[in-house]
């Protein structure tokens, strides 16, 4: 290995779903470079973007995908969750269409991912906005979240608010479980 750099012990896929212009590669950017790209889909054909970070003492990869606009048209594939320890499903809380397709993400994501052990989280973006352009409220999107047994959090890839948390435990839960 090169010099200066650590030795891996894990390496975690994590992919991020929604429907198209939630949020899902700013939140990426924000969480991997701590950046709001004002160009957005700069990273349109980029498969994921990690972020080396250390977990109860190991050096631990999250290699985070995104579907770089594959979702437009419905063309994610297979391959893109093969693999995937740990997803998030992104919905805008300023737009109620996005979150009534949540389940249908989960649904797809159950069906690809290698099998139940995938950690999902359920994250509702753009939570800076206006109160008067909100469209989900947060105990609706929390109820949604407890019955299908995800991890909820609402965040803001704007202003980074909540978005490291949401993705470290969102690792962490995947840690437990691979660990
Ligand atoms: P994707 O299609 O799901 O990857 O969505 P993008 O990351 O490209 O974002 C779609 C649009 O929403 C862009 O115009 C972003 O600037 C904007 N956006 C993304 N995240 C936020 C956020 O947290 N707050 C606000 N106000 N706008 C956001």
């Amino acid at each position: 290995r090169w010099e200066g750099e650590a030795e891996i012990d894990y390496v975690f896929k994590v992919v991020v779903v929604g429907d198209s212009a939630v949020g899902k590669t700013q939140l990426l950017s924000r969480f991997t470079r701590d950046e709001f790209a004002l160009d957005s889909k700069s990273t349109i054909g980029v498969e994921f973007q990690t972020r080396t970070l250390t977990l109860h003492r190991k050096r631990v990869k999250a290699q985070i995908w995104d579907t770089a606009g594959q979702e437009r048209y419905r063309a994610v594939t297979s391959a893109y969750y093969r693999g995937a320890l740990g997803a998030m499903v992104v919905y805008d809380v300023t737009r109620r269409a996005t979150f009534e397709h949540v389940s249908r993400w989960v649904e797809e994501l159950r069906a690809h991912a290698d099998g139940s052990s995938t950690v999902v989280a359920l994250i509702g973006n753009k939570a800076d906005m206006p109160a008067v352009r909100r469209e989900v409220a947060a105990d609706e999107a929390a109820r949604l979240a407890e019955e299908q047994g995800l991890f909820f959090s609402e965040a803001s890839a704007l202003t980074g608010d909540n978005v490291e948390r949401a993705f470290l435990t969102l690792l962490e839960e995947v840690f437990a479980v691979v660990s």
